[in-house]
């Protein structure tokens, strides 16, 4: 070792990009040599912490290429708020192997009921497992799909959009669109028949969709294709947002002024 290793070691690291190992490798090698390490042992923990943060950035970039409007997880969920709803079924949609198959999912109910929490956790779980994740509302979504064909730039999106392994659609139903922005929507689900994922979110129960996709032909043309391979959940019940500010307005009612 000359006096030039320190400085053409970290040029190398550089050079090489391998940002973590050039943070950390003074230190590992005074650890490794403080306890006698062999040099494989100190190369193996040095590729460790490398190997460790890009894994973590990975996920950080997925998570943030997602949108999620808030990151809301399955630990805050409260399953027994919805009683109805199978707590281990939609569990297993935080598992790959749905988005792997292709599969659909659909979560319907009220307002408040829980379903774009749900449907974050499930996205932010998958995330953390690779899945191309993308969180849109329908409105969100064709607006930019409209805004892409007025600039002659659709066909890039669409391809975009083929890249994501799951597309999340919420609140699907709160809006209608005009004839276009339904055509538009339709094409993207269409599009991704058994060759990319989505999760959908709506507040309308199927049989009301047609005022969503203006016109019988076209909702059952889409709803056979959705649901021919689909886990579908109804969150019926109270809205958790309603439920829990009356649940505080009970407690500050009940409770004695001090
Ligand atoms: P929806 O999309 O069905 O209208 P949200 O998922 O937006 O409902 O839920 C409304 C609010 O209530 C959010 O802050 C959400 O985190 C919370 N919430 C809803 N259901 C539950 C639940 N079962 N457990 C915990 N928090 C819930
Ligand atoms: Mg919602």
């Amino acid at each position: 070792m000359t006096d030039a290793t320190p400085l053409l070691l970290k040029a190398n690291l550089k050079q090489l990009k391998l940002p973590t190992m050039l943070a950390e490798h003074d230190k590992l090698a005074r650890e490794a040599a403080d306890r006698d390490e062999p040099y494989d042992a100190y190369l193996l923990k040095l590729t460790e912490v490398e190997v460790a943060a890009r894994t973590a950035n990975a996920i950080a970039a997925r998570i943030r290429a997602a949108g999620f409007p808030v990151a809301k997880e399955f630990d805050t969920f409260d399953f027994t708020a919805v009683p109805t709803v199978p707590k281990q079924k939609v569990l297993e949609l935080t598992r790959r192997d749905w988005v792997g198959q292709r599969y659909n999912a659909c979560l319907i109910g009220g307002s408040g009921t829980g379903k774009t929490h749900a449907a974050t956790a499930v996205g932010l779980a998958l995330c953390r497992q690779g899945v191309r994740v993308k969180f849109a509302t329908a409105a969100g979504l064709v607006t930019d799909l409209e805004a892409a064909q007025q600039q002659h730039r659709l066909d890039r999106l669409l391809a975009a959009l083929e890249r994501i392994d799951l597309l999340i659609v919420d609140e699907l139903g709160y809006l209608s669109f005009s004839r276009g922005g339904a055509e538009l929507l339709f094409q993207v689900f269409a599009d991704r028949y058994e060759r990319g994922s989505v999760l959908i979110t709506s507040n309308l129960p199927f049989g009301e969709w047609g005022t969503i996709f203006q016109g019988e032909r076209m909702t059952a043309a889409l709803l056979d294709r959705l649901t021919h391979r689909c886990h579908i959940f109804e969150m019926n019940g109270e809205s958790y947002r309603f439920r829990e500010s009356m649940k505080s307005k009970a407690d500050k009612a009940t409770k004695p002024k001090k």
